[in-house]
């Protein structure tokens, strides 16, 4: 199979290792632009919790500065555009070796959101070797599908070959790769922790990376049997 990617919050730990310092970085910096907080660690600690169910830091950002949406762009900035090389980065556990193992099986492939330099930077500090994927997308643009469209005639599988996107944003991820006939699986971790989706458009969950090799052995012997 020709297996597809999401890189924050599927194979590393964004959420839990860079967010909660850059949500911290994007709260001084609209501080020292002019945003009016009394108590800087009681406003970081609201930040966090209203972090926890939102869908992207931009997000949590706007509801956290309600009426003082002017800051947002100040804030957002920080967050995306200025992630240092510095940043502790984990992947989650059992990815490497998951990754190592079927890349001897099957074709992988990786899109993300973001900026390119960034994403690769997250990449190896987490000891993800670019080269394991036959094709990155690292792209800007939110809309996934004209990506997943991008790798397929690349990579060109058979056509009797499956297509599976794994990843933990349900509208973002999945529901494009379903929209083209793809195989989904929904990894709930990050920010996918707390959005369930709908069984139309999520053929499998998971909570850990290692049990992608479950759902590969399910759809191999599909493809076998077709
Ligand atoms: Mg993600």
């Amino acid at each position: 199979l020709l297996i597809i990617f999401d890189l924050d919050d599927t194979l590393i730990d964004t959420s839990g290792c860079i967010t909660p310092i850059k949500l911290k970085d994007a709260l001084e910096r609209m501080i020292a632009a002019g945003l009016k907080i009394e108590d800087e660690a009681e406003a970081y600690r609201r930040l966090l919790q209203i972090n926890q169910n939102a869908l992207s830091s931009r997000q949590a950002l706007k509801e956290f500065l309600g009426t003082e949406g002017h800051f947002l762009e100040i804030g957002s900035q920080e967050v995306y555009g200025n992630i240092s090389p510095q940043l502790p980065i984990e992947p989650f556990s059992g990815v490497i070796d998951t990754l190592a193992e079927l890349s001897s099986l099957h074709q992988l492939a990786l899109v993300t959101q973001g900026r390119s330099d960034q994403q690769f930077a997250k990449m190896k500090k987490a000891g993800i070797d670019y080269r394991i994927f036959s094709k990155v997308i690292a792209s800007e643009n939110s809309s996934k599908k004209i990506h997943y469209q991008a790798v397929v005639e690349d990579l060109k599988p058979a056509a009797d070959s499956g297509v599976l996107v794994c990843g933990d944003k349900v509208a973002v991820d999945l529901a494009p790769a379903k929209e083209l006939g793809m195989i989904t699986v929904h990894m709930r971790r990050g920010r996918g922790k707390a959005q369930a989706g709908p069984s139309e458009i999520v053929d499998y969950t998971i909570g850990e990376f290692a049990q992608i090799k479950e759902i590969l052995k399910i759809e191999t012997t599909k493809v076998i049997a077709r």
